[in-house]
């Protein structure tokens, strides 16, 4: 049996079904951008709301900023160094 020490979970995305491999430190799909409320604080997973978090708009200061699907709670994301670069160029384009 191996142990983590580190928060480190593989999830398949609810949006686009691609499979992401956590480093401890991903919380969205680096393929479409989406998100998951389930944290209250970074990484606690303490949140019930549970919804898909849709990616919004790209700040380059700032990073993703995701909004909430079902409750509408936004929170900026930092960008991983996978993500879809397609994707954040088309939301920075969007603006908000
Ligand atoms: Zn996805
Ligand atoms: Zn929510």
């Amino acid at each position: 049996m191996k142990r983590f020490t580190k928060k480190i979970e593989d999830f398949v995305c609810e949006n686009c079904g691609t499979r992401v491999s956590g480093d401890g430190y991903t919380n969205h799909c680096p393929n479409c951008l989406y998100s998951k409320h389930v944290d209250v604080n970074p990484g606690d997973r303490a949140n019930i709301c549970g919804g898909l978090m849709e990616p919004v708009s790209y700040d380059a200061k700032k990073g993703i900023l995701h909004r909430c699907v079902v409750c509408k709670f936004e929170k900026y994301n930092k960008l991983q160094k996978n993500d879809n670069s397609d994707k954040i160029i088309e939301l920075s384009a969007t603006g908000v």
